[in-house]
C-alpha cells in the first residue's frame, strides 16, 4: 500500500466499511508513514468538529486537500 491507496481508502475507514484485510494494510502503512498518520489524525479531527454539527461527511473537496497536501509532502520528501 501507498499514500494514493491509503487516502483511496480513507472514507471506507472512517465509515467503518473497510475489511479487515484492508485495515490490516492501512495500519501497516501508517506503521512507517509519517505523512498519513498526520493526514489521518487530521481528517479525524475534522469529522470530529463536523460531528459536532451533525454534519459527518469527508467531502470531495476536502478529500482532494488531503490528497494534495500529502502527494506534495511525499514528492518534497523524495526529491531532499
Ligand atoms: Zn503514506
Amino acid at each position: 500500500m501507498n499514500c494514493t491507496d491509503f487516502l483511496s481508502q480513507l472514507t471506507d475507514y472512517f465509515d467503518g466499511q473497510i475489511s479487515p484485510e484492508l485495515l490490516e494494510e492501512v495500519r501497516g502503512h501508517l506503521s512507517g508513514c509519517k505523512h498519513c498518520e498526520i493526514v489521518l489524525n487530521t481528517t479525524r479531527q475534522t469529522i470530529e468538529v463536523y460531528r459536532g454539527n451533525e454534519v459527518y461527511e469527508i467531502s470531495d473537496e476536502l478529500r482532494e486537500r488531503l490528497h494534495t497536501a500529502i502527494m506534495t509532502k511525499c514528492y518534497e520528501k523524495k526529491g531532499a
